[in-house]
């Protein structure tokens, strides 16, 4: 791929405002991901709700050698950031590094495999409600469409060519709690709805608050948002607290909100707990054999083997978990990512490109 087909191209779908749920963006988008598309490729298109999924490949569409897992969505921004810009080696606008630089990529990708008629099939899955969850895209086309690709490669993180080992999972977590109101100078007459979730809420501190406290592979939490009563003479009639749990491989969100359910029981049965948003962890072990032949074109491409970190926050990956698809997880560097100055590096997407290309090519 030309340096000049790959900015031409990404240059056009910067130009679409494609911000999660505005599903005509989106759509003419990937309208014109298809026109790019060899023509002998088989094609899926999805709409739920609104979101839209689609995908695009070589040979078997649902249960490919490779797949490919991008977003088209991007977070708002100004006008003015939906148009490409250059800065030296860097190109800059909304969604360049987040992640529609891989959208041109991908296609190169999928159209080579097709001209050279590899055994090796390639699926492009472009979803476009990532930004706001991936509850309708990922989601949906991890568990209702079953994609199933032997690997699955998601240049969604891993800044600079890093390969991402592990993802932390994440939980938010709702406690509820009912009191009954009384004046304060007799609060005997009623029950505080603060005091309970202010019980619950120190001893998960006293157990997870050091981990909050430096940078480690633990499980965090955070309290989002305590709320409850209204005036200060008055006993608190009902209260919420909300936390934000991030948590490694080794833990589960149902085992976690277990743990949650036995603490608030033992401080007050009447509580409530909830799980509002949940997302497992990843995990790619790096003696698979996905990652050894990543390892192996990197070595041929690059001249060095790819250095493995985890990564605190969280993508559509996710979905595909609890399926073992093994997760290859890296991109071009890049940075801002949701900021005015978001930007790619040019040379960076060309030597993604070619390790790619190397990687599918020895699968
Ligand atoms: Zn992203």
């Amino acid at each position: 791929m030309t340096k000049e087909k790959f900015i031409d191209r990404l240059g056009k779908l910067v130009e679409i405002p494609t911000i999660s749920q505005n599903v005509e963006a989106n759509s003419k988008a990937l309208g014109l991901v298809e026109e790019w598309a060899d023509k002998r490729c088989k094609k899926l298109r999805v709409t739920n709700g609104n979101a839209e999924i689609l995908l695009i490949g070589s040979g078997n569409l649902l249960q490919p050698k490779v797949g490919f897992l991008v977003h088209m969505d991007v977070v708002s921004a100004k006008p003015e950031l939906f148009k490409l810009t250059h800065s030296g080696n860097r190109l800059l606008g909304r969604g360049v590094s987040d992640m529609k630089f891989s959208i041109p990529i991908g296609i190169e990708l999928l159209n080579n495999v097709v001209k050279e008629n590899s055994a090796n099939d390639f699926t492009l899955a472009i979803t476009t409600d990532e930004e706001v969850g991936g509850g309708e895209g990922g989601k949906h086309l991890a568990d209702e469409i079953k994609f199933r690709p032997g690997v699955l490669i998601v240049p969604d993180g891993g800044d600079g060519l890093v390969l991402i080992n592990k993802s932390k999972g994440v939980a938010h977590v709702w406690v509820e709690s009912v009191g009954r109101p009384a004046h304060a100078s007799e609060p005997w007459l009623g029950k505080n709805a603060l005091t309970p979730l202010c019980r619950l809420a120190v001893t998960l501190l006293d157990k997870y608050d050091q981990n909050t406290q430096q940078v480690n592979w633990e499980t965090t939490m955070n309290i989002g948002s305590f709320s409850g009563g209204k005036s200060v003479n008055q006993v608190c009639p009902e209260a919420v607290l909300k936390i934000d749990f991030r948590f490694p491989e080794k833990r589960s969100v149902a085992e976690l909100l277990t743990e949650v359910q036995n603490l608030a029981s033992q401080v007050d049965p009447d509580l409530q707990v909830k799980l509002a948003a949940a997302g497992d962890p990843t995990y790619t072990d790096i003696e698979s054999t996905a990652v050894r032949k990543l390892m192996q074109a990197s070595q041929e491409v690059l001249g060095h083997r790819l250095s493995v970190d985890g990564e605190f926050g969280a993508s559509d990956a996710r979905y595909w978990s609890k399926y073992e698809v093994p997760i290859i997880m890296t991109k071009p560097k890049g940075g801002g990512i949701h900021s005015d100055e978001e930007w790619i590096d040019l040379d960076s997407c060309m030597t993604f490109y070619s390790l790619m290309s190397r990687y599918i090519s020895i699968l």
